[in-house]
């Protein structure tokens, strides 16, 4: 249960901080700046004086006046924040952020110029943002390593691709998601699935080089684990696809839908142990990276699913700290995690050569 907002919220809020709350006004538009409510009002005892002679069709006219004059505002960035409470139903997510939402925007140019404001999504844009540039400029910097420091330079960096598209599919399509959140509902409801299907990217990419260089010597099993992977990831993309999975609702079946993608891990995991060996596991086969990556992920998650800390400090957490954000910058660090045990495996693979002689999968 969400808390309850008290009935004067817009009392309230602006008493608390007159120059960065807002509230709706009678129309349920949210009202833009005070120099343009100085005009709004003037405008607004004009109009009332000639209330009483307007037929309903000028009536009609006065508002769609309104209306544009509205869209106009936001196009040129002239917006303030407004509480949860006066929000519509589409952008009302997450009932413990009380205050700081970006109001509803149905222009690209302002979402995008929004980055630069500080809202509820500010954190939650920047996190993935910025994890997005890391990954690609990582990801340009590994693909012209030179080949001599490959076993098979061509195989190896296709399957270390993979695991940077991944992760910078996820990252922009959930920076761009969080940015263009507040446009409108088709488009919310558009970008979400890509984010959604983002996540499942991220997983069935890291998958890859993990595989490959675990099971270098077995590729047989190697192949079957992958197949069922993109199986089970394209069967998340799916179920991302329908309506219902990005409703507040199913919140903590979509954090259980990713965790179970990346659990599906723990098959091919116990298959690497048992056939290495506890020992070479956790040393040469990092299985520690590995146990951290997933902690990291797992506790993303559940924070996600829980909205802790949030629910704790209702009203608290609105801008920094609440539980999106902190999922995020999980997410950016389970991501370089894996990667720095990928890594350590692709180096063990250089130094070992091409050969299997031993009996195991590495
Ligand atoms: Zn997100």
């Amino acid at each position: 249960m969400g808390p309850q907002e008290p009935a004067d919220a817009c009392a309230t809020s602006l008493g608390r901080n007159q120059s960065s709350l807002d509230c709706p006004t009678q129309n349920g538009m949210p009202e833009l700046d005070q120099q343009t409510e100085e005009e709004d009002d003037t405008e607004e005892q004009k109009s009332d004086e000639g209330f009483m002679g307007m037929t309903p069709l000028l009536q009609a006219h006065h508002a769609m006046e309104r209306v544009e004059e509205f869209v106009h505002k936001v196009w040129e960035g002239r917006w303030r924040v407004i509480p949860h409470d006066v929000l519509p139903d589409w952008l009302k997510d997450n009932d413990f952020l009380l205050h700081g939402h970006r109001p509803p925007m149905p222009s690209f140019r302002a979402c995008f110029k929004s980055i630069f404001r500080i809202h509820t999504e500010t954190g939650n844009i920047w996190t993935h943002l910025l994890g997005c540039l890391f990954f690609l400029c990582l990801g340009i910097v590994y693909m012209f390593r030179p080949n001599m420091s490959f076993v098979a330079p061509f195989q190896e960096k296709i399957v270390i691709g993979a695991f940077f598209l991944g992760a910078i599919l996820c990252l922009s399509f959930s920076w761009l998601f969080h940015t263009v959140y507040c446009h409108s509902e088709g488009v919310s409801r558009v970008f979400s699935k890509l984010d959604y299907s983002g996540i499942a990217f991220l997983i069935m990419g890291s998958f890859v080089p993990w595989l490959y260089y675990s099971f270098y010597c077995s590729p047989q099993p190697c192949f079957i684990y992958l197949i069922v992977v993109c199986i089970l990831g394209l069967a998340a993309i799916t179920v991302s696809q329908c309506d219902f999975f990005a409703t507040p609702q199913y919140r903590g079946v979509r954090a259980g839908v990713f965790v179970g993608l990346g659990l599906s891990g723990v098959v091919p995991t116990l298959h690497f142990v048992i056939s290495e060996g506890f020992l070479r596991a956790t040393t040469i086969g990092q299985m520690g990276w590995l146990f951290l990556m997933a902690t990291l992920y797992i506790t993303g998650a559940c924070l996600y699913a829980a909205r802790i800390p949030e629910r704790f400090f209702p009203g608290k957490c609105d801008i920094w700290f609440h539980s999106h954000q902190l999922f995020h910058i999980l997410v950016v660090a389970g991501a370089f995690v894996h990667f720095h045990g990928v890594s350590n495996l692709q180096e063990f693979r250089y130094t070992a050569g091409a050969g299997c002689t031993e009996e195991g999968a590495l």
